[in-house]
């Protein structure tokens, strides 16, 4: 199996989280032809369609489900949640920590997304386990994913679910496609030859009929998924415009783009950075250093592959990857200055607010031009007070990006609440007191 598929095969989808379809093979009752998946008895979470499926996927099941179980008959760990989403959400987190004591390691990212999404009733916040046994959670018809424990629940939920159906059903329809083995991520490698950068045309419409992709706009939800990875060289192809002029833009032949705080989301997008060299035919190296506590493994540069028309045209892209915090890596020996630093959904204000700090402060003492993203307006605002509270020069601040992803995504910790990467844009330079005196 290659790593992808093995990827694929960790992952839950929605679908599979809700017990709407098949924990091995995605298929739902009708696509499987039965009247009913089979519940994994020992954790109580996880369905198939057949003693097949469950068979074959034990290898990738077996220890978190007897996690589940360890937890699940641990007395304390379970009791009703009174009815609150914020008592709810603190018994999670704190049975997270309990299924990562059974599991002797932290939860995968899938494990927590498992976890964080199963199924509850979205008024009185009951998992299948608070309820009798001959009860069980009724989902929505329509979109299959979202819960309540009896009927009178629904007629209080239904409707306020009624303005939101639609976006969960846009939601898993992109899941959908995410979770194909071939999802075809990026444009073309056609583009209009009469049209050169900057300015980049004015929305993502403009953008695939530029690229010479305009069939991607047939389809809404496979071009919201190729939204939600060329956000990633089209944000930094925007913030590039602000730094330099047209001119200066086009004599970079070597170009360096630092990731600070890289993680699951950039790797996974990597082959879509040689997005910036489509847009930006000049440059003859593309150089993508990741920095984040979240990358493997130290690599100092392995070469990835480019379009027919790139390597043709003998362009080369390297990615190279530093498993620590940027400003560790701004003191190493294999810093080199950049062109650009981006972090992209970052929340500096919210999640290691001590490690970003020192970073920020190099960043800043270094010069560097910098393109962060949040995906909120409320998060954008949040990480613009840090950032101008440690001392930096706000350039454009909390800014609606239009090359954010148009991907809707379920945030875990609230009910009935959407998010989308890099919605908003805060460029900074430089310390704001330094040019002062
Ligand atoms: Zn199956
Ligand atoms: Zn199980
Ligand atoms: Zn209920
Ligand atoms: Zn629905
Ligand atoms: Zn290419």
């Amino acid at each position: 199996m290659t790593t992808r598929e093995e990827e694929l095969k960790k992952r839950k989808t929605y679908l599979q989280i809700a017990g709407t379809a098949c924990s091995n093979c995605h298929k739902t009752c009708k696509e499987a032809g039965v009247t009913s998946l089979l519940r994994c008895a020992r954790c109580r979470m996880f369905y198939y369609c057949s003693k097949e499926c469950q068979k074959a996927d034990f290898q990738f099941h077996k220890a978190f489900c007897s996690a589940i179980e360890e937890v699940n008959n641990t007395e304390e760990a379970w009791y009703s949640c009174k009815g609150t989403e914020s008592e709810w959400n603190k018994r999670k987190i704190y049975q997270m920590q309990l299924l990562s004591y059974a599991l002797d390691r932290e939860l995968t990212n899938y494990e927590r997304h498992a976890w964080l999404n199963q199924p509850k009733c979205q008024i009185c916040f009951k998992c299948a386990k608070d309820l009798k046994k001959s009860q069980s959670l009724i989902p929505c018809p329509n979109c299959q994913v979202v819960f309540c424990c009896c009927s009178d629940h629904w007629e209080k939920h239904r409707s306020k679910h009624n303005d939101l159906c639609a976006i969960y059903q846009i939601m898993l329809d992109c899941e959908k496609i995410r979770y194909l083995p071939d999802q075809p991520l990026w444009a073309p490698e056609e583009y209009d030859e009469d049209k050169s950068y900057p300015p980049l045309p004015k929305d993502w419409n403009e953008y695939f009929k530029w690229r010479k992709a305009s069939h991607i706009l047939q389809h809404d939800s496979y071009c919201r998924v190729v939204t939600n990875t060329l956000s990633l060289p089209l944000t930094i192809l925007a913030a590039l415009k602000r730094f330099y002029d047209r001119n200066q833009l086009h004599s970079i032949n070597d170009m360096v783009i630092h990731l600070a705080g890289a993680n699951q989301y950039e790797l996974l997008a990597l082959m879509a950075f040689e997005e910036i060299m489509h847009v930006l035919p000049d440059i003859k190296s593309l150089q993508l250093v990741m920095i984040g506590l979240e990358m493997f493994s130290k690599n100092h540069g392995f070469p990835l592959k480019c379009c027919p028309r790139c390597t043709e045209e003998n362009r080369k892209r390297v990615c190279s990857m530093y498993p620590m915090t940027y400003h560790d890596f701004a003191n190493s020996l294999d810093y080199n200055k950049p062109h650009l630093v981006v972090g992209f959904n970052t929340g500096l204000y919210e999640d290691d607010t001590d490690l970003w700090k020192p970073t920020i402060e190099c960043l800043l003492d270094k010069n560097s031009p910098c393109s962060f993203t949040s995906y909120s307006k409320k998060e954008a605002i949040e990480d613009v007070k840090i950032l101008k509270e440690w001392g930096a020069k706000i350039l454009t601040g909390a800014k609606e990006n239009k090359w954010r992803s148009n991907m809707p995504l379920v945030e875990p910790q609230e009910v009935d609440k959407f998010y989308y990467n890099n919605y908003y844009i805060t460029l900074f330079q430089g310390n704001a007191n330094k040019e002062k005196n």
